[in-house]
C-alpha cells in the first residue's frame, strides 16, 4: 500500500509541481495603489535602486503601462487631489479614486466636502486612512462622521494596519504607534458597524494571530497583502501569506502593490504572490481577482475564468 502511494505520487509528482509552479495569467484587481508627490530619484526599498519615475506625469504613465502589462484591469488609488484626478482622467474606468488619509502630511477633507465629491461619484473608496500615522486609532470618535458617510454612500473602506518605513516615529510622524496598527483596534468600529465593508491594508503584517481572529470572527472583513508582498523579505511574506491561507482565509485575501513613487513595484507585487509555491491556481485566481470583485461588487464581467490574458479578448479593458 505504501510503495503503491509512493509510485502514485511519483507518477503525479510533475503535474502536482506544474500546477502550483503555474504562472498566472488571469485579470487583476489591484486594491492599493499611490499618486503624488513625486520625489525624483527615491530609492526602491526593495532594490535600492532609484526610482524609473521622477515626475508626477512620469509615474502616472509608467503605472498605467504597468497595469497594462500585468492584466490590471482596475486600480484604487488614493493621493492628492490633484494628482488623483489627473490619474482619473488617464486611467479611466480602470481607476476607483478613494478619500486619502495618509503619511502625515495629507489630511482627510471635512466630511461635508467628501460627501460632495462622493455625491459626483469622483470618489469611490474611502482610503487609504492611515490613523496610525497620525496616532489616531480608527474605532475612536474622529472616524465616525466619515463613517457614516461610507455607510451612506456603501462604499468599502481600506485601513491601514501593521507596520510603516523603518524610523518613521523620528521622521514625518512622532504620534506613530506600533499598537494603533493592530488590526484588534479596529473591533470597537466593527461591532458599532456591522454593515460596513472594511479591508485591512497590509494584512496586518506581523500581526499574524490578531489578523487571523478579526478574519475570522467579523466574515465581512477582508485584507489586502500590499507592500508586505515586495518590501519584506520574501521568505517571511510567504510564510505570512501561507499561515493566512492555511487558516482557510484563502477567500478573504486581496491583492494590491501600495505602488507609491515606484511604478516598478507593481512587478515586484505580482511577483511576490505569484512565486509563492504553496498557491493552487485557484488560490492564485482568487487572491488576483476574485475576492476583489466580490468585496467591491464590480459589477462588470471579466475575462472568464479559465481564460489567459494572452489569449481572451478583453473587451472593454483593453487600453
Ligand atoms: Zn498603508
Amino acid at each position: 500500500m505504501r510503495l503503491f502511494t509512493c509510485l502514485l505520487l511519483l507518477a503525479f509528482a510533475p503535474a502536482f509541481a506544474q500546477t502550483n509552479g503555474t504562472a498566472y495569467d488571469g485579470p487583476i484587481i489591484d486594491v492599493h495603489l499611490h499618486v503624488g508627490p513625486a520625489a525624483p530619484g527615491a530609492p526602491n526599498p526593495a532594490t535600492g535602486e532609484p526610482t524609473t519615475a521622477n515626475t508626477d506625469a512620469e509615474r502616472e504613465a509608467m503605472t498605467l503601462e504597468r497595469m497594462r502589462r500585468h492584466g490590471i484591469v482596475l486600480g484604487l488609488v488614493s493621493g492628492p487631489d490633484a494628482a488623483m484626478a489627473s490619474m482619473r482622467r488617464a486611467g479611466g474606468d480602470a481607476i476607483w479614486a478613494g478619500a486619502f488619509l495618509d503619511d502625515g502630511h495629507t489630511p482627510l477633507p471635512p466630511p461635508e466636502v467628501l460627501r460632495e465629491a462622493f455625491e459626483r461619484g469622483e470618489l469611490r473608496v474611502m482610503g487609504e486612512i492611515a490613523a496610525q500615522y497620525r496616532g489616531l486609532d480608527p474605532s475612536d470618535a474622529w472616524f465616525e462622521p466619515y463613517l457614516a458617510l461610507a455607510e451612506e454612500f456603501d462604499v468599502p473602506i481600506g485601513i491601514h494596519t501593521g507596520l510603516a518605513p523603518p524610523g518613521t516615529a523620528y521622521g514625518c510622524c512622532p504620534d506613530f504607534r506600533i499598537d494603533l496598527g493592530n488590526p484588534l483596534r479596529l473591533e470597537p468600529m466593527l461591532k458599532r458597524h456591522p454593515e460596513l465593508r472594511v479591508w485591512l491594508a497590509h494584512a496586518g503584517w506581523p500581526f499574524l494571530q490578531e489578523t487571523k481572529a478579526l478574519l475570522y470572527m467579523y466574515p465581512q472583513v477582508y485584507a489586502d497583502v500590499s507592500v508586505i508582498n515586495w518590501i519584506i523579505p520574501r521568505a517571511e511574506f510567504h510564510a505570512y501569506l501561507q499561515a493566512l491561507v492555511q487558516a482557510g482565509l484563502a477567500d478573504r485575501l486581496m491583492f494590491g502593490s501600495d505602488q507609491m513613487m515606484w511604478p516598478e513595484a507593481i512587478t515586484l507585487a505580482v511577483e511576490g504572490v505569484d512565486s509563492a509555491p504553496f498557491l493552487t491556481p485557484e488560490d492564485k485566481r482568487a487572491i488576483f481577482y476574485d475576492n476583489a470583485a466580490r468585496f467591491l461588487r464590480v459589477d462588470r464581467s471579466p475575462p472568464g475564468a479559465g481564460q489567459s490574458r494572452s489569449g481572451a479578448p478583453s473587451g472593454k479593458y483593453e487600453r
